[in-house]
């Protein structure tokens, strides 16, 4: 499998970064397949420059938030009234926790179904696990104010054999993220607070507690994302190291093989 950062800024797009968004791609039956985690605020753009949106395989949304779904109206829009409109393109599965569809209708700001026409929807459950070409992937209920959730996908190795990536999503530290997580090649983890004293509980990681719980999770590789555009993300990244050896920033265009 690979992994590329379309987006990676915390809570807003960045100046030069989009929010979460997330291409995992593998080779299977002789062709490509695409599986987009998040759509969030401004990734629609760079998105565009990875691939054609029409031939993606299916989408998971982690939460209804504008950082992480927003741009499912435009990918909507693009897919309705674009080069691909009128070419018979079967709807794209739609994967998330329940109200995605409803945040699709929101955005798009019709009274009808029209916006979530392209999409296939359906609501995950935590602990469902569904299969989507060569992945399979299982959801987990995350610790964020809004319904989340966690998601590890199983997949095809580069190196042979199979691989597991882990997308936290947005999610205070609990075992059952620790528990979704565990022995993954991959962890891709949000570190959304700058660590201080004060954060609430509820809502974020710290790149500490990131790095813990990579830790915790026996993780080979920690990939830290969802830094805000006003944090710095080297002071993130350095207390994400002090508990996991092996991490490192998401970046926009950065591709990891698995
Ligand atoms: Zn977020
Ligand atoms: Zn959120």
């Amino acid at each position: 499998m690979r992994l590329t950062v379309i987006g990676c800024a915390g809570s807003v797009a960045g100046p030069d970064n989009p929010a979460s968004s997330y291409l995992l791609d593998a080779e299977a039956d002789g062709r490509t397949w695409r599986l987009l985690l998040d759509l969030g605020s401004g990734a629609i753009g760079p998105l565009q420059a990875v691939l054609d949106p029409a031939t993606l395989d299916g989408i998971l949304i982690s939460h209804g938030h504008p950082d992480h779904c927003a741009d499912l109206a435009s990918l909507s829009v693009l897919l309705r009234y674009g080069p691909s409109s009128g070419t018979g393109l079967a709807p794209i599965p739609l994967w998330g926790p329940d109200g995605i569809d409803e945040r699709v209708r929101q955005v798009e700001g019709a009274s009808d179904d029209a916006g979530l026409a392209p999409f296939a929807w359906r609501a995950l459950a935590p602990g469902e696990t569904r299969s989507l070409g060569p992945f399979t992937v299982t959801a987990a209920r995350a610790w964020h104010p809004v319904p989340a959730l966690a998601y590890r996908i199983e997949g095809p190795s580069e190196s042979g054999g199979a691989a597991t990536v882990v997308f936290t999503g947005d999610t205070d530290l609990c075992d059952d993220i620790v528990a979704i997580a565990a022995d993954a090649d991959v962890l891709l983890a949000e570190a959304g607070w700058a660590d201080r004293a004060e954060n609430p509980i509820g809502i974020h990681l710290t790149g500490a507690q990131a790095g813990e719980l990579a830790r915790r999770a026996r993780a080979k590789r920690l990939v830290v994302t969802h830094v805000a555009s006003w944090v710095d993300p080297t002071a993130t990244l350095a207390q994400a190291r002090a508990e996991h050896p092996h991490a490192v920033l998401a970046a926009p265009g950065v591709v990891f093989d698995i």
